[in-house]
């Protein structure tokens, strides 16, 4: 079955021949786009949709969540929101309830914000491991998460739990725990960060998921600077995400490498952190991503356009550079930017409309629910 949308007033499309397209269509074959170009040269489909002159561009990439978790920190919020620092020792709170909950009640917390992402435009989400924090419930976080996202990495290596020195930790995490979760993963992160997991320890678990096959990714340069980001670099690191705190040199090393630079800005919104430089590393000519952080902590947000009008409101991107980072940007994260992320023949059918006549509305009116319809591999999902 082909469907035609046509009539799309502005159509972003990622491609470098194709650009932002004025008066366009596209038509989808199953899962797949068929086929992009003019209305006024449409081919015939088997159905055709009018979008009346709306806006569209590529689903949202969230290449960045944590939703596998249970509980609530409403009040550590609250106290953070009256004056208390964020430390990464919250996690604590979330493991347990985490540990706590059946595989029904996790499976339900991954689902519902997976569905709330969906109708707000993301069409592929990425989702992390973290909150079990022992064999079983990594395990059991890794298979639930695969049931209802596109990717899950292992975040066996978010906080050393109560109980544990960090050495004997990250021998368990490296050892048992990477042995029971690789097979339900495609990706091992680590929390490079004061409170965490120091350079040394964050290289042995980078290392040990690489030598299983694991492609890499690094929570670095959150809360201050530090070794996050030249780890990532010299571990050929996918993606280092926050860069909240970098120096000159470690701008220097993304830009010279294949890491891409993943910013949050919806956590540092709500940790109360300073935004990050997003111009340095464009300037430089680093590759940017946005996502979400969806998680209970540090960022409880699953709207995509939220991170897109404060990169553009607040960290001086242009709409243009922040929706590419939102789409194209955090395909590229996850390596997968000939398939998603972008509107061109062959790729997934992942279109996301606007009840607006282009994606400057996305930054011109914040906070306002834009979302007209979202086709996630062809199949009209909100
Ligand atoms: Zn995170």
């Amino acid at each position: 079955m082909t469907l035609l949308l046509t009539d799309i007033g502005e159509l972003t499309t990622n491609t470098d021949n194709l650009g932002t397209l004025t008066n366009a269509a596209l038509v989808i074959d199953g899962t797949r786009i068929a086929w992009v170009g003019p209305t006024s040269a449409a081919p015939a489909a088997d159905t055709a949709v009018s979008l009346g002159g709306r806006a569209a561009l590529p689903g949202w990439v969230d290449s960045h969540t944590h939703l596998a978790f249970a509980g609530d920190r409403t009040e550590e919020f609250a106290a953070r929101m009256a004056g208390a620092a964020y430390r990464a020792g919250g996690i604590a709170t979330t493991v347990s309830a985490t540990r706590s909950a059946s595989d029904a009640q996790l499976s339900d917390v991954i689902a519902r914000h997976v569905a709330e992402a969906v109708s707000q435009g993301t069409t592929y989400i990425e989702t992390k491991t973290g909150y079990g924090l022992d064999v079983p419930n990594e395990l059991r976080s890794a298979q639930l998460a695969g049931s209802h996202v596109d990717e899950v990495t292992f975040l066996g290596a978010h906080l050393v739990p109560a109980g544990w020195d960090a050495d004997s930790y990250v021998d368990l995490v490296c050892g048992e725990m990477l042995d029971a979760v690789a097979p339900h993963v495609r990706w091992i992160d680590v929390f490079c960060e004061t409170g965490a997991f120091d350079a040394s320890q964050s290289r042995a678990v980078l290392a040990a998921g690489a030598a299983r096959g694991l492609g890499l990714r690094v929570h670095g340069n959150q809360l201050d600077y530090g070794p996050g980001v030249r780890l990532a670099v010299e571990m050929g690191a996918a993606s280092v995400d926050h860069c909240t705190y970098l120096t000159k040199s470690d701008v220097d090393d993304l830009s010279s490498s294949e890491t891409v630079a993943t910013l949050l800005p919806a956590c540092d919104l709500s940790t109360r952190q300073p935004l990050p430089d997003a111009q340095a590393l464009l300037n430089a000519g680093a590759t940017v991503a946005l996502a979400s952080n969806c998680n209970p902590g540090s960022s409880y947000t699953t709207s995509m356009a939220f991170c897109v009008a404060t990169a553009v409101l607040q960290m001086r991107m242009s709409v243009q550079e922040a929706v590419r980072a939102a789409t194209w940007g955090g395909a590229r994260a996850l390596r997968r930017e000939n398939e998603i992320g972008i509107i061109k023949p062959g790729a997934r059918a992942d279109v996301h409309v606007l009840d607006a006549p282009s994606i400057t509305h996305l930054a011109y009116r914040p906070g306002v629910p834009l979302t007209h319809s979202v086709y996630r591999a062809g199949k009209l999902a909100a």
